[in-house]
């Protein structure tokens, strides 16, 4: 049975469809795919917002934390008196507030190498938008071994960055290749650093936009390209990260972490 838009759905959609790039054909696309969200924070809110907007039609949000006061100059998606209760669970009804066409799922749970493979099973796209260094290590080779696009993003201060990983081809590179392998390489957080409120503003809805394109392809493909930008200099640049021959994690194909 062919899959059709609904006159509701064609109505709250209309600006995407008459996009050439995005069309009906897009949406469609959308509707029928599953983002994984990893985190409900200052990425992963105005992320989240979006791709409800979009149309997704299944969006999971993964985050073991709790809303707090100190959140909510950048985690639009929550309001002070739910300072306390699971993000993830309130991220999601947001979700249903903002399009109730959208199935979103709440997983309270913090993500790590014994369980993303199986919390980021089905995914069509994951955006990683965590704070720290081994939880985004697990995200990615989950991504990896089940060949699913990741979009990882990350801000601090004034600063923020994103890139599209789909290391299991043979000239893409992993988020291996980007960071290697050490633990040890973990950041400071937001609640050390500090950040300006609308700069994870940027750097979340720019993580949704290529979870769209990831989808629903439009204009260039992105996997590779590392946009770093600079709100203290508004200033916008990309640097092509190259694939790393020698990387134990994608050099030699997936086939072999997989095997
Ligand atoms: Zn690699």
């Amino acid at each position: 049975m062919a899959v059709t838009l609904s006159s509701d759905e064609i109505a709250r959609y209309a600006r995407h469809i008459i996009l050439p790039e995005i069309g009906g054909f897009g949406q469609l696309r959308l509707r029928q795919s599953h983002v994984a969200v990893i985190g409900a924070g200052g990425i992963g809110s105005p992320a989240l917002q979006y791709l409800a907007g979009a149309g997704f039609g299944h969006i999971t949000v993964i985050d073991d934390d709790h809303v707090d006061a100190s959140n909510l100059h950048r985690q639009t998606l929550f309001s002070g008196d739910e300072v306390g209760a699971a993000k993830a669970e309130c991220a999601v009804a947001a979700l249903h507030r903002i399009n109730p066409h959208v199935a979103a799922r709440a997983v309270v749970e913090r993500i790590d190498m014994d369980n993303a493979a199986r919390l980021l099973e089905g995914a069509d796209v994951v955006i990683d938008g965590s704070d720290n260094f081994l939880t985004r290590l697990a995200v990615a080779d989950a991504c990896l071994a089940q060949r699913i696009p990741l979009v990882s993003s990350a801000v601090s201060r004034f600063e923020g960055q994103v890139a599209v990983f789909r290391g299991w081809e043979s000239d893409k590179p992993c988020y291996r290749c980007f960071v290697g392998n050490d633990p040890a390489r973990d950041g400071l957080t937001c609640a050390e650093e500090g950040v300006l409120g609308p700069v994870t503003g940027v750097l979340g809805s720019m993580a949704a936009l290529e979870a769209i394109r990831a989808v629903a392809p439009f204009g260039d493909d992105t996997a590779g390209t590392l946009l770093l930008v600079d709100l203290l200099a508004l200033r916008f640049r990309t640097l092509r990260l190259p694939k790393d021959p020698g990387c134990p994690s994608c050099s030699g194909g997936a086939s072999s972490r997989a095997a």
